[in-house]
């Protein structure tokens, strides 16, 4: 194509650049900084000490008037979550790079959004008519006026205004009213934030001492737009994976089909697949290692899911599949991302390791799933018992979508009242079990201001948390 996704990217930084913005490396997708992220989610992730006035002085970053990156970003658990779409639509995915520029208390709104508009229309050449522009029309419960400033420099454009830009993949009709409306060929490309207010504790708003610019632009949605594909997964940024997963596997090719219109669920397999393995890649390269809690275990449930779909769909044999797409990844995203090329090892055994694993529960929770249907099938019931349902997946680990398909495959009916009685009876003991626990944590505490008054340490400037 024209517009491959390497040269997107690249003009993104030129143009920017051009325009006195310093390009800076993205930041990890696990933010050391900041406790209340689970992943890095935009790009102002990292520039939030710099809005916030809480930037040291001898940080790099605080030098900066204008920058310019590709941010990676996941969104796959915590408040931003577009897991569930991963597969069904065709431009959420969990792991995606953000474009995005930002001024700090340097230009503001008429500046960012000129350029954004000329980077659009002029640079990249899309057709002015199929863009459409959305101001902020203010919210009168926070007191917030509606952006005239911002509809009056967009009017000067020659589209409706607004902070959010989208785009039709259609054109030549009046897509106004689609905006917003979830529709997979009117998509968000670019947000535009203007930061000017600080908001106090008594709600009223404060003008902050400097206006700052943040926006972020969707990385796979602007080159799918460019390369004139319905579907990010139809770009050159997604083909890569999805040939090597065709080689390792030998399915059919990738069609870009949705819903009813991908028959045979391989469609929807293939973007699962090519997904996951780029959140795995990036995560486990920054330090998220699968394991049972926090994002370690956003992780774990990733590779569980896309795992799932390669031994359904594709009939992979588990233990080694992700690592076997990885070499096209890193062959792909490599150079504007040096850390997945030094942790390509790490990453492969990692992976490997977990997928054995889950392969291993996946054998166990099967044999025990065979003992409980042929018990089922010998006293002629024809009905998986709820207790054994949920015993599979409680004690087994085994998941309860895999023992629905196996029942019916055996002719087995499953019956929910059941399950949800025997998941409620499991409930109720673990809450006794954690009601005991936490009378046991009130006496630590006790027993810790006793030894505190023993050794004599100063008293607690807060009563202790727990
Ligand atoms: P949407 O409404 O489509 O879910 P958003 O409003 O949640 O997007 P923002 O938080 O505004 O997204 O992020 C800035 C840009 O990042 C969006 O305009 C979009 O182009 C892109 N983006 C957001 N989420 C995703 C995702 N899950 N996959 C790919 N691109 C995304
Ligand atoms: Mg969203
Ligand atoms: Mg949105
Ligand atoms: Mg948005």
């Amino acid at each position: 194509p024209e517009w491959t996704g390497v040269r997107v990217r690249n003009t993104f930084f030129s143009f920017f650049e051009e325009r006195g913005h310093t390009v800076v490396p993205s930041s990890s997708v696990v933010p050391h900084n900041d406790p209340t992220l689970l992943f890095t989610n935009a790009g102002m992730n990292q520039f939030k000490p710099i809005f916030l006035g809480t930037i040291a002085n001898t940080d790099d970053l605080a030098k900066l008037k204008r920058a310019a990156d590709s941010q990676k970003c996941i969104r796959a658990g915590g408040k931003h979550n577009d897991l569930d779409d991963v597969g069904k639509d065709s431009y959420h995915h969990t792991f995606f790079e953000m474009l995005g520029n930002w001024s700090f208390g340097d230009y503001f709104k008429k500046e960012a959004i000129e350029w954004s508009w000329e980077l659009l229309t002029k640079v990249y050449g899309l057709d002015p008519t199929r863009l459409y522009v959305t101001y902020f029309e203010g919210n009168p419960e926070l007191n917030l006026e509606p952006d005239l400033e911002a509809k009056e420099l967009w009017k000067s454009a020659p589209v409706v205004p607004c902070s959010e830009i989208h785009y039709d993949k259609v054109g030549g009709r009046n897509a106004a009213h689609l905006v917003n409306a979830d529709d997979p060929l009117v998509v968000e490309v670019w947000n535009n934030v203007f930061m000017q207010f600080d908001r106090q504790e008594d709600k009223s708003l404060k003008p902050l001492p400097a206006k700052h610019i943040d926006t972020g632009m969707g990385y796979e949605r602007l080159v799918s737009a460019l390369q004139n594909k319905d579907s990010n997964y139809a770009t050159d940024i997604f083909t890569p994976l999805f040939n090597k997963i065709q080689e390792v596997t030998g399915a059919r090719p990738y069609t870009d089909k949705y819903g009813k219109d991908d028959v045979d669920g391989i469609d929807t397999a293939y973007r699962v697949v090519a997904d996951h393995i780029r959140l795995l890649t990036f995560a486990i390269s920054d330090g998220a290692a699968p394991n049972n809690e926090g994002r370690g275990y956003v992780v774990r449930r990733v590779l569980r899911r896309g795992v799932r779909y390669a031994r359904k769909y594709f009939n992979a044999e588990i233990g080694s599949f992700f690592s076997q797409i990885l070499p096209a990844l890193v062959e792909q995203m490599g150079e504007q991302f040096p850390e997945i090329v030094k942790k390509q090892q790490d990453v492969k055994e990692l992976l490997d390791e977990e997928e054995e694993a889950f392969s291993r529960t996946l054998d166990r929770g099967e044999k025990q799933f065979e003992k409980y249907a042929a018990e089922a099938l010998g006293n002629g019931s024809k009905k998986l018992s709820g207790a054994d349902v949920w015993r599979l997946y409680d004690t087994f680990g085994f998941p309860e979508d895999l023992t629905k398909l196996m029942a019916e495959e055996r002719g087995l009916s499953m019956d929910e009242k059941e399950i949800a009685e025997a998941r409620e009876k499991a409930r109720e003991a673990s809450k006794a079990v954690k009601e005991s626990s936490q009378t046991f944590a009130k006496l630590n505490v006790h027993q810790l201001a006793e030894l505190k008054d023993q050794l004599q340490l100063p008293p607690p400037d807060d009563e202790p948390k727990f």
